[in-house]
């Protein structure tokens, strides 16, 4: 039997040892910090903060990067969504089918241009959006389609892209979840007429503050997203159309550009501690982690399994592992805990419970547990362990 350890000292506010985040950037920035700070000197020493030369850099890189011919900088992600919709055509009583079962943004970035979501199933194997729910729901006014790669993982790019092109209407990808995923070899964010990527700091590649950008291949829509961004001028101090301003400064543009170089062996990491969750997990009842489709290269944004529920009140279950992971120190995510159809915001839609099942019953089981490239194998295990010894409980 093991001693019981007395303790005498007084120090309780230490927290408990072996405690594990969602996420821990102060690791991440105790690796690059030096790099980072060297950038952001270079940029002060220039004293030129908006539409300079690390923007336009980064535009190039992350073209590069996503696969495409042109990046258009902006505020955040849901900018990227607003201005990459607009700019797409996508107006006022315009309808666009996005996913019941992602961030509030998809669908905040439609009523932005004052259109209106309508709301698709999830498939329920992977939780992305079901293409034949997308396909029920197309009308005469339907203006375009919003693919969400959730969690890291790439949406059935090919069935949506045949439902888009052969309706003629744009196929948007919110590409804040994958950015360096793969869909059958090719980036996900490549597909669309224009992706939509968010830099918010928890994100795989995250600015220190909020940051976007749309990537394209078309010439004409990435030049007029250069004007929208900037006012709608067109010359100098002459504006065209009404536009506004969401430009992604100097200083988040150097401090991606670092980070950008380090995204594949980050990547790289995550899927080895996903490998590592899934080993793990496999074997203990009640826990199904979600399918990776042959031919999508997932970079686990997050890494999210479902708990089954068991009767009682719906999501229970997953609440009480929760809960008792919390206690062991252990951070864990509900992503996301209301399908939109359900928000509050959208009850002017009329969505009813029990109208896109599949989405629901996820809000009920899905938790996310923590997963962040300076993350070590020892401390995957240990999540594994809490979660089992719980569970059999
Ligand atoms: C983070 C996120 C956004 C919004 O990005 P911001 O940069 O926070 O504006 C949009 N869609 C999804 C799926 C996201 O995860």
């Amino acid at each position: 039997m093991k001693p019981r350890v007395k303790i005498q000292s007084k120090k309780v506010t230490r927290k408990p040892e072996g405690e594990i985040p969602m996420l821990d950037l102060r690791a991440q920035f105790a690796a690059i910090g030096g790099e980072v700070r060297a950038a952001l000197d270079e940029v002060l020493a220039s004293q030129q903060f908006v539409l300079g030369p690390q923007l336009s850099a980064l535009e190039h890189e992350l073209a590069q990067y996503g696969g495409r011919k042109y990046g258009i900088g902006v505020a955040s992600g849901t900018d990227a969504l607003i201005l990459g919709l607009r700019a797409c055509g996508v107006k006022p009583g315009d309808e666009v089918i996005v996913p019941a079962f992602t961030f509030i943004a998809s669908a905040g970035a439609v009523s932005a241009l004052g259109a209106t979501s309508v709301f698709a199933d999830s498939d329920a194997e992977t939780l992305n959006v079901d293409p034949a729910s997308v396909a029920s729901l197309l009308t005469e006014r339907t203006a375009a389609i919003v693919a969400v790669h959730l969690y890291g993982l790439p949406a059935n790019l090919e069935a949506l892209g045949k439902i888009a092109s052969r309706r003629g209407i744009p196929l948007i990808e919110d590409n804040a979840q994958a950015l360096g995923s793969r869909y059958h070899g090719r980036p996900a964010g490549s597909f669309g007429t224009v992706s939509a990527t968010s830099f918010y700091p928890s994100k795989n590649l995250g600015a220190y503050g909020d940051a976007g950008i749309i990537l394209t291949d078309s010439k004409e829509i990435a030049a007029h997203l250069a004007i929208l961004r900037n006012h709608g001028q067109t010359g100098t101090y002459v504006s065209s159309e009404s536009g506004w301003n969401s430009r992604l400064d100097e200083m988040q543009a150097a401090v991606l550009r670092v980070k950008l170089r380090y995204m594949d062996k980050w990547i790289a990491r995550r899927r080895v501690l996903a490998a590592r969750y899934d080993e793990g997990l496999a074997a203990v009842p009640g826990i199904t982690p979600l399918s990776v489709p042959a031919g999508r290269e997932h970079t686990y944004y997050l890494y999210t399994v479902r708990v089954a529920d068991e009767g009682t009140r719906p999501g229970a279950r997953r609440d009480g592992l929760r809960e008792s992971l919390a206690k062991q120190g252990i951070g864990s995510g509900v992503y996301y805990p209301v399908p939109l159809h359900l928000q509050p915001v959208y009850a002017c839609l009329d969505g009813k419970v029990g109208a896109l099942p599949v989405a629901e019953q996820a809000a009920h089981e899905v938790l996310s547990l923590p997963i962040y490239p300076e993350m070590t194998l020892e401390q995957v295990d240990r999540v594994i362990y809490a979660v089992a010894e719980t569970l059999r409980r």
